[in-house]
């Protein structure tokens, strides 16, 4: 078993730490399975002996004798890459405030461009929060536009159309900021009434002060809601009526999407709404622990390059 406090603290030390196989192995096993103790992912038996030579697993049950590695049912599953790349990725993607390309991870780990930009897409699911607890006290909720290339804008407005505010040919997202907490975003097809109230009641738990601008959509939310407007034809703050906590999410949400990442199709925008959410969630955490907060998570998530493939690659 790993101890915590072996574990490394910067970029640096992570490389030189997971530069050793084994090391990697051990580190995974211990993240994912109770006391590191490896389990069958075929028949669940938990009293397997690990084959230092071929590092892998063999399932001791008779009738299954199956093999399996560290990565199987992870992020990791089915990628030749070694975890000494895939574990120097984490720790660069969790802690790159404005994102990091493809491109940079290509060059910086020495993978092609095309597996970097696989690699992120899955490293991004693990990011993906599997919390379903609402947000309460003081909070904002807003919808902004993500824009893409104009060549994509035909396919857009056939498979996107939205009515309401905005313009066709964005994808709309909706946000909902716990001041001094936590960040929730998600894409949606409309920014209508029914949707808005929607999300509202998902996200925020009722009785909760809430903070929108003066978008007529969000009428009608006072049943549930302490909910206070601020009308940005007038004015940008009264008192602490505002929504200024989920508009700088947006910026720099839109600062990592132009800049780092160029072009991001509607398609793959939810995951790149996981990656920035998980790094301002976890913004008072330090290196460590945002990069053990995904590795947590790398179990039972799966993409496949099927999955991926027939959509653009930036
Ligand atoms: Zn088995």
């Amino acid at each position: 078993m790993l101890n915590d406090k072996e574990l490394p603290t910067t970029l640096q030390k992570a490389i030189k730490f997971f530069s050793d196989d084994l090391t990697c192995i051990k580190f995974i096993a211990s993240r994912r399975w109770v006391d590191g103790k490896a389990i069958c992912p075929k028949c669940g038996e938990t009293n397997n002996t690990f084959m230092e030579s071929r590092k892998v697993w063999q399932c001791k049950n008779k009738e299954c004798k199956k093999q399996f590695s560290v990565k199987v049912g992870t992020i990791f599953e089915d990628s030749p890459i070694g975890l000494d790349k895939w574990l120097t990725a984490v720790w660069l993607i969790v802690n790159a405030k404005n994102g990091i390309s493809s491109y940079e991870i290509h060059r910086s780990i020495g993978v092609t461009q095309k597996t970097a930009w696989f690699m992120l897409h899955r490293i991004r699911l693990a990011m993906q929060s599997g919390s379903l607890e609402k947000l309460s006290g003081n909070v904002e909720c807003d919808e902004t536009f993500i824009g893409g290339l104009a060549k994509n804008m035909h396919k857009w407005k056939r498979e996107q159309k939205i009515k309401g505010r905005g313009s066709v040919g964005k994808t709309a997202v909706f946000g909902a900021l716990e001041r001094k907490g936590r960040v929730l975003a998600k894409v949606i097809q409309k920014t209508d009434k029914k949707t808005l109230h929607a999300e509202v009641k998902e996200k925020v738990e009722s009785g909760s002060n809430l903070f929108t601008d003066e978008w007529a959509s969000y009428r009608g939310l006072d049943a549930s809601y302490i909910h206070e407007v601020i009308n940005h034809g007038i004015e940008y703050v009264r008192g602490h009526i505002h929504t200024n906590g989920i508009e700088n999410f947006w910026a720099l949400l839109k600062r990592t999407l132009k800049g780092t990442y160029v072009s991001v199709e509607p398609f793959h925008l939810e995951r790149y709404l996981a990656e920035q959410t998980y790094r301002f969630n976890e913004r008072k955490g330090n290196d460590k622990e945002r990069f053990l907060g995904v590795i947590k998570a790398v179990s039972g998530k799966r993409l496949t390059y099927d999955e991926l493939r027939g959509y653009q690659t930036s």
